[in-house]
């Protein structure tokens, strides 16, 4: 494994993973735009990451595409290469890698929390181990999911004329928040921002139940009056917002956490909720895949390379800028 300008790069294999730049062969990941990026001219994914980078992408922005099942292994140049659930967003993957007789796993992003729309991450044993560490500090630790929708659900009930309004990314976040609503019993329809709606009809359309879904730019003024809508965490404190009946703001995010980013984007209502591993599962998963090894794409490096090496573990920061941008995005315009 090689870190070029374009990003890791297996040389006996011949191809990139989750390349920053457009390139001859990829592996990708998932299909978050700080990883699946356009201009490549062949791509190796599952399916459920071919067909939803297809739809924020459009069908052009990679030349050929070949789908590969979790777990079924090809053999690419010198190097067997096959994918196992990441559990950070359907049909996101871990990259596993053989070459003589060692092995690399690229993790991509992940976590490992249950989260009912997508796969659970499966461990693999390796030599080296590739993490993420967007919340490689010990001060985040997520709490479980189902108690932070149980507040909105709260929230809801002590203010049941109020528009809840729920800021969370486009692909992930979003239908997570939606399981997670139908898990606690909420069956009312729900709102969606403009921006939202096309990656739900992918997640529904490969069989993610999201139950019943309307849009919210149409939706009568009324009938918003304490409904629960869902839009991009750009679009919660502004003008889109404002138009709704006395809204609480929440947002969705490992971020809320923090209470300063919370007050400074003027979230009433901050829900810790994160597709990423926190400070605990970064380090169980290191424990437990074995690697003596690790390399830290990108986050807080230096922490997590420091506690790894309290327990006799290598620790290698990549330092690959141009990771880690999906959860900064901003709101997509709302389509006409
Ligand atoms: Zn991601
Ligand atoms: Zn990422």
């Amino acid at each position: 494994m090689k870190i070029c300008p374009e990003g890791l790069y297996c040389e006996p294999g011949g191809f990139f993973v989750d390349p920053l730049r457009a390139v001859d062969r990829a592996i990708v990941t998932h299909a978050h735009s700080d990883h699946a990026r356009p201009g490549h001219r062949h791509v190796l994914a599952t399916a459920e990451t071919i067909a939803i980078a297809r739809q924020r992408m459009g069908l052009g922005a990679w030349r050929s595409t070949q789908a590969l099942a979790y777990g079924e292994a090809v053999t690419l140049g010198e190097a067997r290469v096959w994918l196992q659930p990441a559990g950070h967003v359907l049909g996101s993957a871990q990259v596993a890698i053989e070459y003589r007789a060692s092995r690399i796993v690229i993790s991509g992003d992940y976590k490992r929390t249950p989260d009912p729309t997508c796969a659970g991450f499966e461990p693999i044993p390796c030599d080296v181990f590739v993490t993420e560490a967007t919340f490689g500090l010990p001060v985040f630790r997520h709490p479980p999911p189902c108690h932070e929708v149980g507040k909105l659900l709260a929230s809801h009930h002590l203010f049941p004329a109020r528009t809840h309004v729920v800021g969370c990314y486009a692909l992930g976040k979003c239908q997570r928040v939606i399981a997670l609503l139908r898990q606690a019993g909420w069956h009312a329809p729900i709102y969606l921002h403009g921006a939202l709606a096309n990656v739900c009809q992918v997640y529904t359309s490969l069989g993610v139940e999201l139950g019943d879904l309307r849009p919210a730019t149409t939706a009568a003024k009324k009938q918003l009056e304490g409904a629960m809508v869902l839009a991009p965490p750009g679009a919660v404190d502004d003008r889109w917002s404002r138009r709704l009946s006395d809204p609480v703001v929440a947002l969705a995010s490992g971020w809320m956490r923090v209470r300063q980013r919370a007050r400074s984007r003027g979230v009433e209502l901050p829900l810790v909720i994160s597709d990423h591993a926190d400070w605990d599962e970064l380090n169980a998963t290191i424990d437990e895949v074995g690697a003596p090894e690790i390399w830290v794409t990108h986050g807080n490096e230096e922490a997590l390379i420091h506690a790894a090496g309290l327990r006799g573990i290598q620790g290698r920061a990549l330092r690959l800028l141009g990771y880690g941008e999906e959860e900064a995005e901003i709101a997509e315009p709302e389509p006409a």
